[in-house]
Order: C-alpha cells, then sequence, then structure tokens
C-alpha cells in the first residue's frame, strides 16, 4: 500500500521523553479521509499510554486523540465531506461495523475490538496506530466528525475524547432538567462534565481535592462545590445524587461517594482502570438499590450529537495552548494537576 512520510512526535519507551520522529500515513483509499491536523487536545489518557501505565503499549508511541483539521485529500467514495472542510476525529478510528454493538452505534463496544486512533490494530498498514501528535491522519469516513463552525477550532478538540465521555454516561443515564449530578475531579474530564451537565439543565456539583479550584469550578458552572477530603463537607451531601461521573485517572476510596448518592444512583467510572482499593462495600449499594459502573468514551452518532448540542450551546472546553515541543513539560503538570483545563498543542508548531 502507497505510503506518505509524515512529522509526528511521540515516545520510543515508557521512561523516555516525547520527541520529533518520522511515520507513515497510508494515501486514502476510496472510503478515506485525510486530514491536516491544526490542533489536538492532551488528555490523561496521552500520558497513560505513553508511560505504559496501563500495560500493552506499543513502540514508538505517538498519542493524541482529540483531533481537529482540515480536509486535504478524499478517496472517490467519500460522501459526506469534500476537502478544504474542517473535521475531527476522536479515539475511534476503526470497528467491525457488522457485530450488534457497532449495529447499534456502539463502535466503542465493538465485539471484534475498535481501532485505537493510536496504541490500536493498524489493518491497513500493520503495526499500531499512531495518534494525534502528527502533521496529518488518514482515517476512514465513517470515523471523521463534523465540528462546528462557530466555536473556537482549538477549544473544540477536546470535546473529541473529554467531550463524549462525558457527554455518553450523561446521556446513557438520562441526565435531563432538575438531575442532580455530580463530578469527581476537575480536570479536562471533570470541567467538560460539569459543562455539558449543566448544558442539559442538570443541577451540578463538583468534588475536588483542591479548595483553590472552587471558584473556577462555579465559573464553569458548578452550583456547589465540596471538598472531598473534609468529612463534614462529604456528609452534608449524603444521599443526594442521581449520577456521579469519577474522572480521577488513579486508584481511590470510592466508597466515600457511594454514601452520596441517593437511592437507584449510580456512580460511574471514567477515570482509574483497574481493581478498586480499597474494596467496594456493598452494603449502602444494596441498601439503597445503587449502582457502580463504567462508561467508555462513545460512539460515532452520539459523539456527532455531542458537538452539534455544543454548537447550539456554544459549549468548549477552557484550553491552554501549547507548542509540540513543550509536550514533556505538559505532561508534568497534568501530574500536578497543573492544567486550566485541558492543553491543546498548536500543530504548527511541529
Ligand atoms: P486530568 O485533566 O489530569 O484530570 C484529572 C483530575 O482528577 C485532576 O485535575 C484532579 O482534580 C483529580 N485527581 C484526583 N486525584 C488525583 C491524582 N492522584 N492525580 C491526579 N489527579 C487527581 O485527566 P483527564 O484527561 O480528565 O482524564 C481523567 C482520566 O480519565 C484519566 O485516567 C484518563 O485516562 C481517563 N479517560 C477515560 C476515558 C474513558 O473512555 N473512560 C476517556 C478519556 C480519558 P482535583 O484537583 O479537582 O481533585
Ligand atoms: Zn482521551
Amino acid at each position: 500500500m502507497k505510503t506518505t512520510n509524515v512529522k509526528a512526535f511521540g515516545t520510543a519507551a515508557a521512561d523516555a521523553d516525547l520527541k520529533e520522529l518520522d511515520i507513515n500515513r497510508r494515501e486514502v483509499t476510496a472510503n478515506d479521509i485525510e486530514i491536516e491536523i491544526l490542533y489536538c487536545g492532551v488528555c490523561h489518557s496521552d500520558l497513560h499510554t505513553a508511560r505504559n501505565d496501563w500495560g500493552g503499549t506499543m513502540y514508538p508511541s505517538v498519542p493524541g486523540h482529540e483531533i481537529v483539521g482540515r480536509i486535504t485529500k478524499i478517496g472517490n467514495e467519500v460522501t459526506k465531506f469534500k476537502v478544504g472542510d474542517l473535521a475531527g476525529v476522536g479515539c475511534l478510528v476503526g470497528s467491525c461495523k457488522t457485530c450488534d454493538s457497532c449495529k447499534k452505534d456502539l463502535e466503542q463496544y465493538c465485539s471484534n475490538g475498535w481501532v485505537g486512533t493510536y496504541n490500536g490494530e493498524d489493518k491497513y498498514l500493520g503495526g499500531h496506530t499512531f495518534g494525534g501528535y502528527s502533521e496529518k491522519v488518514v482515517v476512514e469516513e465513517h470515523f471523521v466528525l463534523k465540528v462546528p463552525t462557530n466555536l473556537n477550532l482549538a477549544a473544540v478538540a477536546p470535546l473529541l475524547c473529554a467531550g463524549i465521555t462525558t457527554w455518553s454516561p450523561l446521556r446513557h443515564w438520562n441526565v435531563k432538567k432538575g438531575s442532580k449530578v455530580a463530578v469527581v475531579g476537575l480536570g479536562g474530564l471533570g470541567h467538560m462534565a460539569i459543562k455539558l451537565a449543566k448544558g442539559l439543565g442538570a443541577e451540578v456539583t463538583l468534588f475536588s481535592r483542591t479548595p483553590e479550584k472552587t471558584q473556577d469550578a462555579k465559573d464553569l458552572g458548578a452550583d456547589t462545590v465540596v471538598i472531598s477530603t473534609d468529612e463534614n463537607q462529604m456528609s452534608a451531601v449524603a444521599g443526594e445524587f442521581d449520577l456521579i461521573i469519577d474522572t480521577v485517572p488513579y486508584v481511590h476510596d470510592i466508597n466515600p461517594y457511594v454514601g452520596t448518592l441517593n437511592i437507584s444512583g449510580t456512580l460511574v467510572l471514567v477515570g482509574y482502570l483497574g481493581p478498586l482499593d480499597p474494596f467496594l462495600n456493598s452494603v449502602p449499594m444494596i441498601l439503597g438499590r445503587k449502582s457502580v459502573a463504567g462508561s467508555l468514551i462513545g460512539g460515532i452518532a452520539e459523539t456527532q450529537e455531542m458537538l452539534d448540542f455544543c454548537g447550539e450551546h456554544n459549549i468548549v472546553s477552557e484550553i491552554e495552548i501549547i507548542k509540540m515541543q513543550d509536550i514533556n513539560k505538559a505532561y508534568e503538570r497534568m501530574l500536578k494537576s497543573d492544567v486550566k483545563y485541558r492543553f491543546v498543542i498548536d500543530m504548527s508548531s511541529l
């Protein structure tokens, strides 16, 4: 298959810095779209993958799954896009399209394995997929999104992961006007969860370890901020919430949050991946028909729904634009929760 050489930024090992490298992108096939990447958001999953926190990272690793850019080439069977259009690519670039999940627009739960934008199996060239920290990407039309043109394009990029990952549970658990929603952790996902829950009409509370974030949270739309290390503040919200979206990236005790769920309420983990420690206590779950659940990104149709909603409601991410060369510093700052509230790489700096 014909390929072109593209400049990218990635890492050769879990303990190495990211630096410039070359990768191959395929020439567009009949259903493909080539996008010149203008901006790419920086997700905590990029850091987890670059540093092999979850195991299974294939190197060299080129992260990035919050991509917006301009279409530079299309295959001859592409129907929904034309050269020159703006486009977005999120976490998904492939799935079987025939299994039950795919038929229900839940490509992220494809029974035959969805293809991640990075660290996925490259079905065209062999090897693994490379993400958005690069000049260009080539993606099958089905997995390309239309981005709203009335919003700041750089601030739209984080919607492609942070936005959809929080939108999907809000929609699945039917959040609407009057719902009581809480969000754990004010980072990239957390700040989008506040904005989107608010956009749907919910009453929103933020749980944070960081009292200094209180004013920002309120500016972003939170009605209430609870400092999670303060037991009095925690017991004041016992039994309150219909839905809690927990975005914390590392292992932590979720039992105190279960106590703040209302009867039949659900706590959805979207951040931490792995065994819980300490164990989950089933007593409040059984006595209050409460659930602890998980959720993975969102399907393509749902991502488009979220982007359209953001266009209509003027919702974008709060961003700090960085140059590609600053990515290693940005990762260090992200580990210290020193991000307001999403880094976005200006790809013209590569
Ligand atoms: P982020 O911007 O770094 O935000 C995480 C927030 O969690 C922090 O701002 C902090 O908020 C809070 N936190 C609590 N304990 C922490 C700790 N020990 N270290 C760091 N932060 C801590 O991360 P993100 O990009 O929002 O991603 C959050 C998690 O979601 C990551 O694990 C990421 O891999 C995962 N993710 C999952 C999906 C999915 O499909 N399920 C999709 C995308 C990302 P406070 O200061 O307010 O406490
Ligand atoms: Zn992400």
